[in-house]
């Protein structure tokens, strides 16, 4: 077996002074916003395509783990380094190289910052409307491999809808390109869908080519309250069903409002209740008929419905985007973990999915807050508990297992899109089904045979 210090040297070879073994770095990259650490061996940013090539080549004869990681904001533990090894930091990589507003197709390195993009963009009069609520600091590549999604995505779909193209490096070094400059080949194995939503277990993303939209002309939202959470649900389901296309479609319980009112204490909501956001895009004629509808819909369900626009609404998204990370603020003695946070439902099953999960958080009398994109099925919730007491613990686990086998009860998905990592993965294969799963082994061990990259993940070993 190969000593440590030598493939310090082989790896200081390859990128120089972009290698670290200092127990401070090594500490900050022990994971991502989840609470499941690791322990790297090495940390190492590359800057090239080149680079990461000469990496994996070393670790594949070495038999070292690859644990690619963007900004670490990932909610599962994807780029926690379970099994030691190297940590690629790919966040160096991060140029957008070319901006084709001809071809409504850009080009860019993994590192680059979905918000950085969008700014580029801007005064082109285009985006990339996947949005995360983490977009002023996630990266593409990270967006890329957990499929990430947003606030826009019930009406622009998720990241997966925009990815044309990827340059990735396979476990052995090899460098392979998945798509061409096209928006649509049928050509082969779509590799480039196979990848996305790959967390780091087939390849490292070095390059992605991805379809950008043109902004709309005018936005609108319309928040209308309601006294229940599960009757919210009801008039969601009754907006969609009269044919309009919000462009977003969240939902904030009553005290994920209390919780946005704390973000923003100047915020322009009186009202009290859980809520509906709904927004609408496009022209002024059409935003405006779009949005006088919804309120027509959820009138006879709600207790009250407006519509708002401006510096107001920017006000109300701005708070909205803070929400999840800012629930200690309710109790500070309290810690919000990331478990059974992401589940997903068919949307006519979502007053159902609403009920269920606060049965749960009542029965174990933990404290439960609710909100997400439930326009496309997708509930977070937040549970939060004193980290300090083993039998708060005990409570979280289970009622995060429940959730979790709530959603798939009701036909769903234990992740809409915060991916499965490390914190899901023992409900995959009951997600799939084993002969699924084993489908998916088979194209992991096709592609990785060694089993050097992001091991641990998924469910593989
Ligand atoms: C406050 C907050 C709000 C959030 N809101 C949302 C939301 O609304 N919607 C949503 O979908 N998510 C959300 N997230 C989760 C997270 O931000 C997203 O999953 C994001 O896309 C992760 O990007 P990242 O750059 O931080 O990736 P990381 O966390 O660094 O990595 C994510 C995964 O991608 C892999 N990876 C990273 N780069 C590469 C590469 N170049 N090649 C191969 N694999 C790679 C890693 O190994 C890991 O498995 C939120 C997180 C926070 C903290």
């Amino acid at each position: 077996m190969i000593a440590m210090m030598d493939i310090l040297k082989e790896l200081v070879e390859i990128a120089g002074d972009r290698v670290s073994v200092s127990p401070t770095e090594r500490y900050c990259y022990r994971g991502d916003a989840s609470q499941i650490f690791g322990n790297p061996d090495f940390v190492v940013r590359p800057e090239s395509t080149k680079q990461v090539s000469r990496i994996l080549k070393m670790c594949s004869k070495h038999l070292i783990a690859v644990t690619a990681r963007g900004a670490g904001t990932g909610l599962a533990g994807g780029c926690s380094p379970v099994r030691g090894g190297v940590v690629l930091d790919m966040s160096g990589m991060n140029h957008i190289l070319e901006i084709d507003i001809e071809n409504q197709q850009v080009i860019v390195e993994p590192g680059v910052v979905a918000e950085v993009l969008n700014s580029h963009l801007k005064p082109h009069g285009f985006f990339f409307p996947p949005d995360p609520g983490s977009m002023t600091m996630c990266t593409i590549g990270g967006m890329i491999s957990y499929n990430s999604s947003g606030m826009r995505c019930v009406k622009y779909g998720t990241v997966r809808d925009y990815v044309l193209d990827l340059e990735v490096v396979l476990a052995d070094g090899r460098i392979i390109q998945t798509g061409k400059k096209v928006l649509k080949s049928s050509a082969g194995y779509d590799l480039t869908r196979l990848f996305v939503g790959s967390e780091g277990t087939l390849g490292i993303i070095t390059r992605a080519g991805l379809k950008i939209s043109p902004l709309p002309k005018t936005r609108k939202l319309i928040l209308a309250f309601f006294e229940k959470a599960d009757v919210a649900g009801q008039a969601v389901i009754k907006v969609f069903s009269r044919g309009i296309n919000p462009s977003a479609c969240e939902i904030l319980d009553k005290t994920t409002l209390s919780v946005l009112k704390l973000c923003d204490p100047h915020l322009a909501i009186k009202e009290e209740g859980d809520m509906i956001l709904f927004e609408v895009d496009g022209t002024e004629i059409s935003t405006d008929e779009a949005a006088t509808q919804i309120v027509e819909t959820c009138q006879p369900l709600a207790l009250s419905a407006r519509i708002v626009s401006g510096p107001e609404m920017e006000g109300i998204w701005a708070a909205r985007r803070l929400v999840g990370a800012s629930i200690s603020r309710l109790d500070p003695g309290k810690t919000r973990i990331y478990m059974g946070e992401d589940v997903g439902v068919p949307i006519k099953e979502i007053p159902e999915l609403i009920r269920r999960v606060q049965q749960i958080a009542g029965k174990l009398d933990i404290p439960a807050m609710k909100y997400g994109h439930i326009g496309d099925g997708n509930l977070h919730v937040a549970l939060f508990i004193d980290v300090m007491d083993e039998g708060q613990w005990e409570k979280l686990r289970l009622a995060a297992d429940r959730i979790h086998r709530a959603a798939l009860d009701l036909g769903g998905t234990v992740s809409s899109e915060h991916g499965i990592g490390l914190a899901r993965a023992e409900y995959l294969p009951e997600q799939v089904g084993t002969e699924t799963f084993s489908v998916m082994r088979s194209i992991k061990k096709a592609i990785d045979p060694k089993g050097i990259l992001n091991p641990g993940k998924m469910g593989f070993t």
